[in-house]
């Protein structure tokens, strides 16, 4: 008999929390007014360090964070509504993102007291930024095959491998890497550690990886024997599995799982206007509604994290559904496009541009952060069917 664990509350968002979304928004018009940020013509994020610098200065990076590493102790429900907007409007928050969604709170959980007044308050001002080291060039969804190694050597770890796919790392000082501190067992998900590696160690080559949009976003980083101290090691020594797998309930279910594409439903909302026919309204109706639906089920995550849960299955099933939601956008705008007679280019649109983009960008939504077919086997397995 199948008995489906599913949790999804979503919580009532307080009115308060409008008046912090009313300064986001007028904090972004204004650096828009002044120049500060980049045409909004793109999906995903971008990088602007200054922009990072200056999120950081409002206390809006770290936000749930305690006050003495940094943070500014507000609720998870108040960070969820700036990332919505930061993301809604296209922000360069790129800099940021990694190790403020996902870093932070696995030190705060898994880290040293050493670790977290080292590395917090840096990430908070957004002056550190990290990396993620989970994939291999041979290992991505099978990640318990991976064959970055950490050797024992005297006060520490030598670490020799290859990471790719790694987002970022050419702007990070820092990656956390997950390596194999023992040979594989019968049980393959036990002796994997993971390490902080300083990306300017002896050893370290970061090299980069252009993507199908001809951008350079992520990259290979190979560890050739970098030395890597004892209170390095994050969290438990051989424990490497199971923290990962807390941080991957936050890369899954995050806004940007389903708002990444969002300036391109947005221009198509208001290329489409009120001359819309029946079908049109309809279509883009249908795309608003998933959007609501998958925005409630993130909601309910967001709160489930904050309580300390990992609520893996439910994050597959938000990431499966929001990368489905971003394709299936970008191939309804195309047809609306075509079916609505719509003059991409008319007034200086950004309709064309977007939809350019994201085209190119929305191919890679089907693995990141986890392979579609793989967040289904996930779920099926959550479900208590395989
Ligand atoms: C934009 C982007 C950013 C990324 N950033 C990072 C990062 O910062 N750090 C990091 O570590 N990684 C990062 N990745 C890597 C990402 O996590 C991997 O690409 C992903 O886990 C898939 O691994 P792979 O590329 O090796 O593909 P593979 O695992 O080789 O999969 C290829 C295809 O085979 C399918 N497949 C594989 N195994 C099975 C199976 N058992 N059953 C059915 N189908 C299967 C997959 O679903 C997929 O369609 C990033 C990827 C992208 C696209």
């Amino acid at each position: 008999m199948i008995t489906p664990q599913l949790r999804f509350t979503p919580p009532e968002l307080p009115a308060a929390i409008e008046q912090l979304r009313h300064e986001v928004r007028d904090f972004i018009a204004e650096e828009r007014r002044n120049g500060f940020l980049p045409r909004p013509n793109h999906v995903g994020m971008r990088v602007s360090f200054d922009f990072t610098r200056k999120l950081a200065k409002r206390g809006w990076i770290g936000m749930t964070w305690p006050k003495k590493y940094g943070g500014h102790e507000r609720t998870a429900l108040e960070r969820y509504a700036v990332t919505e907007e930061l993301l809604a409007a296209g922000a360069p928050v790129r800099a940021h993102w990694v190790p403020d969604r996902q870093t932070g709170p696995l030190l705060l959980k898994f880290g040293t007291e050493e670790q977290k007044l080292k590395y917090l308050p840096g990430i908070a001002a957004g002056e550190c930024i990290f990396s993620i080291g989970l994939s291999e060039p041979g290992t991505g969804s099978d990640l318990a095959s991976l064959s970055t190694r950490a050797d024992r050597v005297e006060g520490g770890w030598k670490i020799s491998g290859t990471k790719s796919w790694n987002s970022n790392s050419h702007n990070a000082q820092f990656m956390i890497a997950l390596c194999r501190t023992e040979p594989p067992g019968e049980d393959r998900h036990r002796g994997i550690s993971q390490f902080i590696v300083d990306l300017s160690a002896p050893g370290v080559t970061i090299r980069p990886i252009i993507n199908l949009a001809g951008e350079h976003d992520f990259n290979e980083v190979v560890l050739d024997a970098v030395f890597v101290p004892d209170k390095n090691l994050l969290g438990e020594l051989g424990n490497g599995w199971n923290q990962v797998s807390t941080e991957l309930a936050y890369e899954r279910s995050g806004p940007e799982r389903w708002l990444s594409a969002f300036r391109l439903l947005a221009e198509l909302t208001e290329a489409l206007g009120i001359k819309a026919s029946a079908s049109g309204c309809e279509r883009l109706g249908q795309l608003l509604a998933h959007l609501l639906t998958l925005r409630q089920m993130s909601l309910s995550i967001a709160m489930t994290l904050q309580t300390g849960h990992a609520p893996n299955l439910e994050a597959a099933i938000v990431k499966d559904l929001g990368t489905c939601f971003e394709q299936d956008l970008v191939r309804i705008a195309r047809d609306l496009i075509n079916s609505e007679a719509i003059d991409i280019f008319e007034r200086a649109r950004l309709l064309g541009e977007v939809l350019d983009h994201a085209q190119l960008w929305s191919v890679i939504y089907t693995v990141r952060g986890g392979a579609k077919e793989i967040m289904r086997g996930v779920i099926a397995r959550g479900l208590g069917l395989r």
